[in-house]
């Protein structure tokens, strides 16, 4: 039985190698998680940005056409100016190229108001792309890194497996079942050193004569406050 202790106390801490392993990768894949979104997310806003710029460029191009309507008709006007032969007739034209010059004036604001809006937009966009190189080059060097270090653990898993199930199967069912349910329910911690009359798992005291009976007994025996399988350091 005391051949069991001490299997049972190496079982344990390769378990919480194991456990300690899992924390480890998962914090890993959680940066790399991390990482990941983070590229999206710039890669979203360029590619909006984007199509920002594409539809205010075809809103200036619309302007821009309109504009040219407007310089035609202007020099139209003024072209009849010169044939005109009454007055009321060249009152009427001059209107009309006033009308067609306020209009051209209006719509060479828009044009320009755009203009702004688009070199600000690029702007945005050449510095969010700057920053998404830059970023790249980082995150292939730390994704690299985060890839080795979840192979090697990985590899030490496996190993650590193995080993640990080569001590768990030679033991009586019972007792894996034991084991497993505590490493379970008790935060990896199933066999627990008992120690001036207590458990060391939960503090809680032990009946003298269950502690007694640990120095005594080679039968293992459980604390009655939380299950774990208690053993004793005996004195030399
Ligand atoms: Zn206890």
């Amino acid at each position: 039985m005391e051949d069991q202790m001490i299997l049972l106390k190496e079982l344990q801490g390769l378990d919480q190698k194991l456990n300690s392993i899992g924390q480890d990768q998962r914090k890993l894949e959680t940066e790399r998680q991390g990482i990941d979104t983070e590229v999206v997310r710039i890669r979203d806003m360029v590619a909006s940005l984007e199509s920002s710029i594409t539809e205010l460029e075809g809103q200036r191009s619309q302007l821009r056409l309109g504009l040219d309507q407007e310089q035609a008709n202007v020099e139209k006007s003024e072209g009849r100016l010169p044939e005109i032969k009454t007055q009321k007739e060249y009152l009427a034209v001059l209107k009309e190229i006033d009308t067609a010059k306020k209009l051209n004036k209006d719509l060479t604001d828009q044009v320009e108001a755009k203009n702004t809006e688009i070199a600000a937009l690029t702007e945005e966009k050449v510095e969010k792309e700057q920053s998404l190189t830059e970023m790249e080059a980082q995150i292939a060097t730390r994704c690299g890194e985060i890839e080795q270090a979840l192979k090697a653990f990985d590899k030490s898993s496996n190993s650590l497996v193995k080993k640990r199930d080569s001590l768990l199967n030679p033991l009586p069912k019972a007792m894996q079942r034991n084991y497993r349910l505590l490493m379970e329910r008790r935060a990896g911690v199933a066999i627990v050193e008992a120690r001036n009359g207590a458990c060391l798992g939960c503090n809680m005291h032990l009946p003298p004569q269950l502690f007694n009976s640990l120095f005594l007994t080679q039968e293992i025996k459980t604390c009655p406050h939380c299950s774990r399988m208690l053993f004793v350091v005996q004195a030399d």
